[in-house]
C-alpha cells in the first residue's frame, strides 16, 4: 500500500466542521498514515488565525500591555474544538503550562508553536492516531540553522515506531531544547520533511484551493487549474509570486523524489496539482502557467565603449553587494546595462546607491524607470515549439502593451517580459488568451 503523508493547512483545521472533513479524507485511504497539521486558521474572513493571535500575545507582553484577553480567546478556540469534537486532550492544563511559561518570559517561537502543538493533539485524538511531537525531531543548530540530515534521521527513526501519527507542523528545537519555528507557512516544510523521513510515495498538501491555477484569478476570471507542474516550472512561477506552497517545502520532497499533490479539503474529489520532477509536456500544452509581479525599478546605465571595459559589470555587482541589494535581471546592450530590482529593496537605499554609482562608474547617463512589472510565461512545452515568442509578443502588441524588457532563460522554458505597471493586467490577459483560452 502506498504510504501517504497528508499535511492539512490552517483553513483545513479552522474548526470542527473542517476537522471532520480531515477525518473523512484520512479515513477514505488507509495509506494516509502520517498527518501533519497547521494551527487553526480563519473560520471566516474577519476572523483571526491562531498563529497571529499567539504572536500578538508576545507583542502585548513585550510592551507590558494586558495579554489575558488574547490568551483567553486562543484558549477558548481550543476548548471549543475539544468540546465540539468530543475529545479530551487536557486543553485547560495545557494553557496553565503556557501561561506559566509566558510569565517566565517565553519566546515568540515557543508561543507561536503552541498553535500547531495543540492542533495536532486535538486532531490526533479525533482521528484515533498517535500524537508525535516534533520537539527533538525537527532539528536546528544553536544558531538556528535548520539541520536537514539530522532531522531526516531523527524523524525517520521515531516515526518508524508508529503505524499512524499526527505531527505538528512549523517548529522543532535547537540543541538546548528551545523551540524554533520555520518562517510563516512553515508547516508545509514539516510535511515535506516527514514525507522524506518515512519515504512516502506521495506528499499530499491539503489546502483551500484545488492546486495551482494557470494565472492569478484576480486578473483572469476562472483560470484553468494546472494538473502537472515540474519543480523547475514551479520555481519559475513561485519566484514571481504565486504562493500556494512554502518555497522551502520543495527541497526535501525533490531530494527524495516524492511528488507533491496539492489538494482542496473542501473539494476532495478534485485531483489538484501534482508537482514532480517530471519535465514531460502534458497533452501538448505549450504554456503551463503565467505569473507576474508588480513593483520593480529599472536602473539603466549607459557608458560609451562599456563592452570593452573589463570588470565594469563586476563593479556594478560589487556595489549592489555592498548595499545588500539582490538583483532580478540584468538585460544588457553593447553600451548599456539595465538593472531590474524589486522596489522593496530600494525603498530607503535608492538615493545612496545612485550617488555611489555616479562616483564609481564614470557612466554617461543613469536613468531610472519606475513602475515596471515583470510577467513570466512558463512551460516545458515552449522549448520544443517554434513561434512561441512571436505569438507572445504579437498578443501584447495587439493588446497595445509596450514591452520594455525581454528575457528568455537558456532552457527556453520561460519568457519574461517587463511592462509598465499600468499595462500589467492587460498583458497577462493577452498572454492567457493567446496560449490558454485559445487552446481550450
Ligand atoms: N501556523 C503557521 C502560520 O500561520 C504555520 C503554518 O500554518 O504553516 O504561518
Amino acid at each position: 500500500m502506498a504510504v501517504v503523508v497528508a499535511k492539512f493547512g490552517g483553513s483545513s483545521a479552522a474548526d470542527g466542521i473542517q476537522i471532520r472533513k480531515i477525518k473523512a479524507i484520512v479515513d477514505s485511504d488507509p495509506g494516509k498514515r502520517y498527518i501533519v497539521v497547521s494551527a487553526p486558521g480563519k473560520r471566516f474572513s474577519a476572523d483571526s488565525k491562531v498563529t497571529d493571535m499567539l504572536y500578538l500575545l508576545k507583542t502585548q507582553i513585550d510592551v507590558s500591555a494586558p495579554y489575558e484577553q488574547v490568551l483567553q480567546v486562543v484558549k477558548e478556540r481550543f476548548l471549543g474544538l475539544e468540546a465540539d469534537l468530543g475529545v479530551d486532550v487536557g486543553i485547560a492544563d495545557e494553557f496553565s503550562v503556557i501561561e506559566k511559561k509566558l510569565k517566565d518570559g517565553a519566546s515568540a517561537d515557543y508561543l507561536a508553536s503552541r498553535g500547531e502543538y495543540l492542533s495536532a493533539k486535538v486532531i490526533a485524538a479525533f482521528l484515533g492516531y498517535e500524537f508525535v511531537d516534533t520537539a527533538g525531531l525537527v532539528l536546528f543548530n544553536e544558531k538556528g540553522k535548520f539541520l536537514h540530515d539530522e532531522t531526516d534521521a531523527a524523524l525517520g527513526a521515531t516515526l518508524a515506531k508508529y503505524e499512524r501519527a499526527v505531527i505538528p507542523g512549523f517548529y522543532g528545537t535547537t540543541p538546548d531544547g528551545n523551540i524554533k519555528t520555520f518562517s510563516r507557512g512553515g508547516s508545509d516544510i514539516t510535511g515535506a520533511l516527514v514525507a522524506r523521513a518515512v519515504k512516502a510515495d506521495v506528499y499530499e498538501n491539503w489546502t483551500d484551493v484545488s492546486g495551482f491555477l494557470m494565472a492569478d484569478p484576480r486578473v483572469i476570471e476562472n483560470p484553468k487549474a494546472i494538473k502537472n507542474l515540474s519543480y523547475k516550472e514551479l520555481r519559475e512561477l513561485s519566484y514571481m509570486g504565486a504562493s500556494v506552497l512554502h518555497e522551502n517545502a520543495i527541497y526535501p520532497a525533490r531530494l527524495a523524489g516524492i511528488p507533491i499533490n496539492i489538494r482542496n479539503t473542501n473539494l476532495p474529489d478534485d485531483p489538484g496539482t501534482i508537482i514532480s520532477a517530471d519535465d514531460e509536456v502534458h497533452g501538448g500544452q505549450i504554456v503551463t502557467g503565467i505569473a507576474g509581479n508588480k513593483d520593480f525599478i529599472v536602473i539603466g546605465i549607459h557608458k560609451n565603449m562599456m563592452s570593452n571595459e573589463i570588470g565594469f559589470i563586476k563593479l556594478i555587482l560589487s556595489i549592489l553587494e555592498d548595499y545588500k541589494i539582490p538583483i532580478e535581471h540584468i538585460p544588457s546592450g553593447i553600451d548599456t546595462v539595465s538593472l531590474v530590482i524589486a522596489k522593496k529593496y530600494l525603498d530607503d537605499k535608492l538615493d545612496d546607491l545612485l550617488e555611489e554609482f555616479e562616483k564609481k562608474l564614470g557612466a554617461d547617463s543613469i536613468e531610472i524607470f519606475e513602475n515596471m512589472s515583470l510577467i513570466a510565461t512558463v512551460g516545458h512545452g515552449m522549448a520544443s515549439v517554434q513561434g512561441v515568442a512571436a505569438k507572445l509578443f504579437n498578443s501584447l502588441t495587439e493588446a497595445g502593451v509596450n514591452i520594455r524588457m525581454i528575457d528568455q532563460g537558456s532552457s527556453e522554458m520561460n519568457i519574461i517580459v517587463g511592462v509598465e505597471t499600468k499595462d500589467f493586467e492587460t498583458a497577462i490577459r493577452a498572454i492567457y488568451d493567446a496560449f490558454v483560452a485559445e487552446s481550450s
